[in-house]
């Protein structure tokens, strides 16, 4: 497929705003720590809840932030006081200079303590670099899972590689990362008899599993609320097999946490949906193309990528930029109202 020059969403005229100091807040008094940076929205995947079948558009590759540029970013994101940097995608192991990009972001001090860098990913090729991304200072990884079924998956991602992602779920399995958690989209008649078994596997590679309500983030427009399994409905299956007790103390974090009899084993259900974690959230967004985002279901877009290759444009006027796409952040996503709008961006452009 050829890459054309996409334009997406509602892109706001940037203005810059005298820099202020003190925490990254919004006008509803959340402090963001928390910056996901897309890099690439390619992938070697194809899931139905995320990319149409034949893929999307590309971004034009011109387009897509260099090294440079998202050291830049992040060094400016990080003076702000964002503490952890998410690597995300697409798939973010199909970035040739993925292993520098974490050299680089794990480096930066920028006086609020060391940041974290950490990476959500669908495991293939991990196996081949996790031992090179982890001596360049990757501290976390989320890996996604939504079928142990070999036909299921290559059904779900339109493609045959589950043995590649077990394979990236066993490197982890026997790294150092911890905590390592998989992410799994639960899903009306594909998945939901397995939701137990995920567990098992999850906890049998020393893992959390993590259930995603499925959102409407699709590119291909397709998400259908009834066919999304609820928090409700993961809790009730899994409470036939485990007791479940709520582990306190969420703060900011998307997933709510149970134990399993007990503990130490854990579960995590993302509820994104139907019980919004929307006041607590501390999360912006970066496009691999130099979008910030405040939020995953916003169409307002700020565009730093004329600014970043602009000579004249100070690292003062990025911060500027940062500053006021938290400050125009809405109370939440307002996915239950009758004018939400989806945003144009399928999920793998915008960077889950
Ligand atoms: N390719 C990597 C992966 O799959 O982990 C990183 C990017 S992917 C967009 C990040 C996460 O978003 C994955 O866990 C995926 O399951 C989730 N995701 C994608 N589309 C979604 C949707 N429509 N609803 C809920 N989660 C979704
Ligand atoms: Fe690719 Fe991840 Fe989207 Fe699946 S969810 S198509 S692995 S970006």
């Amino acid at each position: 497929m050829t890459a054309v020059a996409v334009q997406i969403g509602r892109r706001r005229p940037v203005a810059t705003a005298p820099a202020s100091h003190g925490p990254l807040l919004d006008t509803h008094g959340r402090v963001h720590r928390d910056l996901r940076i897309s890099l690439t929205d390619r992938c070697s995947l194809r899931c139905t809840y995320c990319m149409p079948e034949q893929g999307n558009e590309w971004l034009a590759r011109t387009s897509i932030l260099t090294l440079d540029e998202i050291e830049r970013v992040a060094r400016v994101a990080a003076a702000a006081g964002i503490t952890t940097f998410r690597l995300t995608g697409g798939e973010p192991l199909l970035r040739p200079d993925l292993v520098e990009v974490v050299r680089r972001l794990s480096a930066i001090d920028e006086g609020h303590g060391p940041v974290q860098v950490a990476m959500t990913t669908n495991g293939i090729r991990l196996a081949e670099q996790l031992d090179a991304l982890v001596a360049a200072g990757l501290a976390r990884v989320n890996i996604s899972l939504d079928t142990l079924r070999r036909d299921r998956f290559a059904a779900l991602t339109r493609r045959d590689r589950l043995d590649d992602v077990r394979r990236g779920i066993e490197a982890a399995r026997d790294s150092g990362l911890r905590p390592l958690k998989l992410n799994a989209v639960a899903m009306r008649g594909v998945n939901e008899d397995e939701l137990c078994d995920l567990v098992e596997f999850a906890l049998a590679h020393d893992a959390e599993l993590r259930f995603i309500e499925q959102m409407p983030l699709d590119a291909g427009h397709t998400w259908d609320r009834a066919r999304m399994v609820t928090r409700e409905e993961i809790l009730h299956a899994l409470a036939e097999r485990w007791s479940l007790t709520a582990v306190p103390g969420r703060g900011g974090a998307p997933a709510e946490r149970w134990r399993l009899d007990g503990g130490p084993a854990t579960v995590g259900v993302i509820a994104s949906v139907t019980a919004p974690f929307c006041g607590d959230c501390d999360r912006l967004r970066l496009t691999a193309d130099g979008q910030l985002r405040n939020c995953l279901f916003s169409t307002d877009e700020y565009d730093l990528l004329p600014m970043l290759r602009d000579s004249t444009r100070t690292d003062a006027d990025l911060e500027a930029v940062l500053r006021n796409c938290v400050w125009a952040k809405l109370p939440g996503h307002a996915i239950d109202d009758p004018g939400f709008l989806q945003p144009d961006r399928g999920m793998n452009a915008i960077g889950g």
